[in-house]
């Protein structure tokens, strides 16, 4: 259909060569310096009930990028109330008039590009290119919601049957979503799961990761002034307490969560302990995503992609590589090379062009890299490692790193971050290989490096997994072209930004009608 043809476009990019796009980047990252704030929206207004809490940036600790007033119980509660009285006439709309309102935020994110990029460097440690593919994947996401809401949510879809009967499917929203998000894309995936939920026609009710609450509430402030009615939707920052309270409400018709595979069972746990709605609940989880390589594949090809499936984004990517399963031959030859790379990545401010990797998010996160990266010393060998700058105690800077394994037995379940595991494995056991990456029970993405046929169409035959990368990076899923999510332990789907995303986020009803 048009919708995925050629008519539908992602959003531009920017010259990041070009001196005018730099300046402007400039001022926006001034500007920060007027701190950002962000409070529960209940009803379009902003609550002062509660203290504020700095938000500081993970780069540097000394400098405060705004401040946060958690929501409140009763925040919680005045919101669900209101959102689900907001539904029926949201609902009602039609998926045309929402389509052209969610047209209009992507509009105004896409010129205001500025200055949610430098929130992002500055909130989330985002490098420069992380930061507009930050804004342009929201952007994206906006309007891809908006084309499958006009195309399947706005006329009911006339089914056959005997004569003198009519049968019609009507898509429409479920009711109050919860949608709650992580900091690693903390605008992309906010706005995507508060897009989606808009777009099938339900009243929403989000909750932003604790630690990116400024990039929220300025993305809320936006989708209300395109037109988003301020009753349809809701932000109540807080953390565990709030996402809790969300959870365990009967207001609530369903939930999109994005985050740790622990924290979806948790949901599951307290949604299936009470009375409420059987809210279904769509979660996208972690990873535990491996890289085939054997011998015949580019060893430049495979350092430059491990380099950026492992590093970027400081591993902060629920896509990104873990385990390179490298063939021994090849080993030999990539290890020196991807060692002499990892030297080179340039590790400090997010905000300068020439760093490759930014902070992790918080000091919790990098206590359990540093907890992790001492158990892999102890047990293996050390591939390579990355330099800290050397002002790196004013952030939380993690070096990347490299280790050599002999198998997964240190590695149960997700570790986020920018540390690579690498396992040579010797000629004639792909099978035993293959066996390895399904015993994690995750699903989330795969990538090959291969130029042989068969053994590329061996592992896609074995691999249940959700987004599998040949010859190519495994990360940066684009909007439309690589709709995003696992199976297993990484997740329920529906994959974010695919052709079958908001039906899921939708109910049908059925009407038959003897003429
Ligand atoms: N969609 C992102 C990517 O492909 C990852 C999303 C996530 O980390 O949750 O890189």
């Amino acid at each position: 259909s048009a919708l995925f043809g050629p008519s539908r476009r992602n959003s531009g990019g920017l010259d990041l060569s070009s001196p005018a796009v730099l300046a402007q980047l400039d001022l926006a990252l001034a500007a920060v310096a007027t701190p950002e704030r962000s409070a529960p929206i209940v009803d379009g207004r902003e609550r002062e009930n509660q203290a504020a809490k700095p938000v500081l940036d993970p780069a540097d600790h000394r400098r405060v990028v705004g401040e946060v007033v958690d929501a409140s119980p009763a925040d919680v509660e005045a919101a669900l109330a209101s959102a689900r009285a907001a539904f029926p006439a949201w609902d009602d709309l039609g998926g045309e008039a929402r389509a052209s309102i969610l047209e209009r935020a992507a509009d105004r994110l896409e010129a205001d590009r500025a200055r949610f990029m430098a929130l992002a460097i500055r909130e989330a440690g985002k490098t420069i290119p992380d930061a507009l593919s930050e804004v342009r994947e929201a952007v994206d996401f906006l309007r891809f919601y908006a084309a499958e809401a006009r195309a399947r949510f706005s006329q009911p879809v006339r089914l056959p049957g005997p004569v003198g009967e009519s049968n019609e499917l009507m898509l429409g929203g479920r009711g109050v979503f919860a949608c709650i998000s992580p900091w690693n894309f903390p605008l992309a995936i906010f706005v995507g799961q508060v897009a989606a939920a808009l777009a099938a026609g339900n009243a929403v009710v989000a909750k932003p990761a604790p630690q990116t609450p400024l990039m929220a509430a300025a993305a809320v402030r936006l989708l209300h002034q395109a037109g988003v009615p301020p009753q349809a939707l809701h932000l109540v920052p807080g953390g565990p307490a709030i996402g809790e309270a969300l959870t365990v409400n009967p207001l609530v018709d369903a939930i999109a969560f994005t985050g740790s595979t622990a924290t979806a069972r948790h949901i599951n746990r307290l949604r299936a302990a009470m009375d409420g709605p059987l809210a279904p609940l769509i979660a996208e989880t972690g990873g535990l995503n491996a890289m085939i390589v054997d011998s015949s594949a580019l060893p430049e090809q495979v350092v430059a992609d491990c380099l950026e499936s492992a590093f970027r984004s400081a591993g902060q990517r629920c896509s990104a590589l873990r385990v390179a399963f490298i063939q021994r031959e090849a080993w030999t030859r990539i290890q020196p090379l991807l060692a002499g790379a990892m030297a080179e990545l340039s590790l400090g401010d997010p905000a300068l062009l020439s760093t490759d990797v930014g902070p992790v998010i918080d000091e919790a996160s990098r206590r359990r890299l540093l907890a992790h990266g001492g158990r892999l010393r102890h047990a293996g060998r050390m591939i390579g490692q990355s330099a800290c700058p050397p002002d790196c105690r004013v952030g939380t800077f993690f070096a990347p790193m490299a280790h050599q394994l002999d198998n997964l037995d240190l590695l149960q379940s997700e570790v986020f971050g920018p540390i690579l595991h690498v396992i040579p494995w010797e000629a004639g056991r792909l099978e035993q290989v293959l066996d390895c990456v399904a015993a994690t029970s995750y699903g989330l993405t795969l990538g090959i490096h291969s130029r042989i046929d068969a053994t590329i169409a061996q592992v896609i035959a074995r691999a249940r997994i959700g987004n599998i990368y040949v010859n190519r990076t495994m990360i940066g899923a684009v909007v439309g072209s690589q709709p995003f999510g696992g199976l297993g332990l990484s997740g329920t789907g529906a994959k974010a930004g695919g052709p079958n995303t908001l039906i899921r986020y939708g109910v049908e009803r059925c009407l038959s009608v003897n003429t």
